[in-house]
């Protein structure tokens, strides 16, 4: 069994016509491709809640502000596709990028706040290429539910942000970070780590759930914070982009645990970007 690949808006418009004449519940889950077990985990929830499911495989080059960073970002449709099939997937979105964006193409969607601050400081127009491919992808599907991992938190909340704020009649369902045994999240960047930085690479999330129990304990955080970024480097990670507390549900700064939180990280090991994050709810004193 394999799953079908289309690769035009029109025929994909076609193939969703005729479910919906059905009246079939439809899931649309968007990548960039060399599926791991995180994106399969999302095919597999998806395929619990929907009857069809499509996965979107798109490098989108919008959202990549290094051109060294897009040239590098590996490329395995026939890995992924052949992925997919035993899953139960239903169909692969695979559209080049004259299709995604035909010439004059000249519309951005930016969403402002959530998409200000951690990941958005330091690459630069890269929210608005993902807000503006969601976008497309859920009115190129007009999917009823579309999943996302809460690996990529602050893409998620502004996902969800930008489906409300335009009307796009989607649910978006949020599916937790898989991760390795040793409690690295996976992601399709993992392969470019040598061995030696693949060894010191699990410090990351290490540090930011030790780092999570102690502030859930009641730690200060500016103290407790800057101590975990010098636990990083010392593990052997380059540089910490940023290490910060947030809100849950907005994604605002936070110096105190008033509110379910989030511990968010950006950190380099050698010439690879990992991020990771975690949920922190206060542990009330007995
Ligand atoms: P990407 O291909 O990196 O753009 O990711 C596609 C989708 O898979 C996004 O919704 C990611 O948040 C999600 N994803 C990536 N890695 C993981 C992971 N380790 N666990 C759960 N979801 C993930």
């Amino acid at each position: 069994m394999s799953v079908p690949i289309v690769r035009s808006v029109a025929q994909l418009r076609q193939i969703v016509a005729a479910w919906r004449r059905e009246g079939v519940r439809i899931a649309v889950v968007p990548t960039m491709g060399v599926l791991h077990e995180g994106h399969l985990s999302l095919v597999r929830a998806a395929l619990v809640k929907a009857d069809r499911v499509i996965v979107t495989l798109f490098v989108n080059p919008k959202q990549f502000n290094s051109q060294a960073d897009l040239a590098a970002y590996p490329s395995t449709e026939d890995e992924d596709a052949a992925k997919l099939a035993p899953l139960g997937a239903h169909l692969l979105y695979a559209p080049d990028a004259e299709e995604m964006y035909p010439a004059a193409f000249a519309t951005t969607v930016s969403v402002s706040g959530v998409s200000e601050g951690l990941c958005g400081a330091f690459r630069p127009g890269h929210f608005d290429g993902v807000a503006t491919v969601v976008s497309k992808l859920f009115l190129q599907t007009s999917a009823d539910f579309g999943f996302f991992g809460e690996k990529d938190f602050q893409q998620l909340q502004l996902v969800r942000l930008m489906a409300r704020d335009l009307d796009i009649p989607i649910t978006i369902v949020p599916c937790p970070t898989i991760r390795e045994a040793d409690g690295l999240a996976l992601s399709s960047r993992n392969v470019r780590l040598s061995p030696a930085e693949r060894a010191v690479a699990p410090e990351l999330p290490s540090v930011l759930l030790e780092t999570a129990e102690r502030l859930a304990r009641g730690s200060p955080v500016l103290p407790t914070l800057a101590e975990a970024r010098a636990a990083i480097l010392a593990a052997g990670y380059r540089e910490v982009e940023y290490l910060e507390l947030r809100d849950e549900a907005d994604l605002r700064p936070m110096t105190s645990l008033d509110q379910p939180a989030r511990l968010l990280v950006a950190a380099w090991l050698g010439g690879t970007r990992l991020i990771d994050n975690v949920r922190i709810s206060r542990v009330s004193p007995d």
